[in-house]
C-alpha cells in the first residue's frame, strides 16, 4: 500500500483513549509526576478539555514544571523536527527513535511541546538516552484557558509507526504514526509486561541511569532521593 502523503486529519479525528496504565515513580527518587494523563478529558487544573481537541481526550501526557526545567530525550534517537507552533502547540521538538534505540518492535516519534525557545540541536544530529534536549516552558499555553499567565508545563506526545521515514511537524505526522499514551513505551520496555502499574525508568541530571542497563527514561530528570 503507498504511504499516504498528506497531513493528517484534523485534531478530532484521532481515536485517543485512557491506556488504563498507571505511573508508579521508583521510592529511591523524586520525579516530576503527570499532571494530566493521556486520554484524559480535564486538565491538570481538573478543568474540561474542550471538545474539539481530540474529542476532549489529551493526546499526550503534561508534567507541571518551572520553566527552564531542562527535558531528557526519553530515549536514543535523533532530531527530526523543530520549529515555532502557534496557540496550544508552542515551540516544539521531535525526536525520532528507531527499534534499535528502544528496544520496542516499532519507531517512536516524541514531541515536546511548550518549550522556553527553540533548542539548538541541528536536524538530524543523534541524541543518547538521558540527554538534555531542550528546557521547558510555556509557550503556545497563554491567552486562552491559562489566561495571561500561562501554563509553564511539558506536554509530552508520543506516535508509533512501523515507519522511520514519516516527516513530522506541526500536530502531527504524515500518514500512519498513531497516537499512543507515552507510558507505554515504559510499560513495554519494562520487565512486566503484565501489570498495569508501570515503574517509571529515569536519568538523573548528572547522566545516571536507573535501572541499569534501561533504554527508555522519563522525559525529566528525576532526583535520588
Ligand atoms: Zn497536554
Amino acid at each position: 500500500m503507498p504511504q499516504e502523503q498528506t497531513m493528517e486529519p484534523a485534531r478530532g479525528d484521532e481515536m485517543i483513549r485512557p491506556s488504563g496504565l498507571q505511573a508508579v515513580f521508583p521510592d529511591k527518587a523524586r520525579c516530576p509526576e503527570i499532571a494530566s494523563p493521556f486520554g484524559s478529558e480535564t486538565r491538570y487544573d481538573g478543568s474540561r478539555r474542550p471538545s474539539w481537541e481530540f474529542g476532549g481526550y489529551h493526546g499526550g501526557i503534561d508534567i507541571s514544571l518551572a520553566e527552564g526545567t531542562p527535558l531528557l530525550a526519553l530515549a536514543a534517537g535523533t532530531v527530526a523536527t523543530k520549529d515555532e507552533g502557534g496557540q496550544l502547540e508552542g515551540n516544539y521538538l521531535w525526536l525520532r527513535h528507531s527499534p534499535d534505540d528502544t528496544g520496542l518492535p516499532y519507531w517512536v516519534y516524541s514531541k515536546y511541546q511548550h518549550l522556553l525557545s527553540l533548542p539548538e540541536l541541528s536536524i538530524g544530529v543523534r541524541v543518547v538516552a538521558g540527554q538534555v534536549v531542550a528546557r521547558s516552558g510555556k509557550t503556545g499555553t497563554t491567552g486562552g484557558h491559562f489566561r495571561a499567565y500561562g501554563y509553564p508545563h511539558l506536554h509530552l506526545t508520543t506516535r508509533k509507526s512501523p515507519n522511520g521515514d514519516l516527516i513530522v511537524g506541526a500536530r502531527g505526522s504524515t500518514g500512519g504514526a498513531n497516537l499512543f499514551d507515552p507510558l507505554v513505551i515504559y510499560h513495554e520496555a519494562g520487565a512486566k509486561p503484565q501489570e498495569s502499574a508501570v515503574t517509571i525508568p529515569y536519568a538523573t541530571i548528572d547522566g545516571r541511569i536507573w535501572p541499569q542497563g534501561t533504554r527508555v527514561v522519563w522525559p525529566v530528570a528525576c532526583q535520588p532521593k
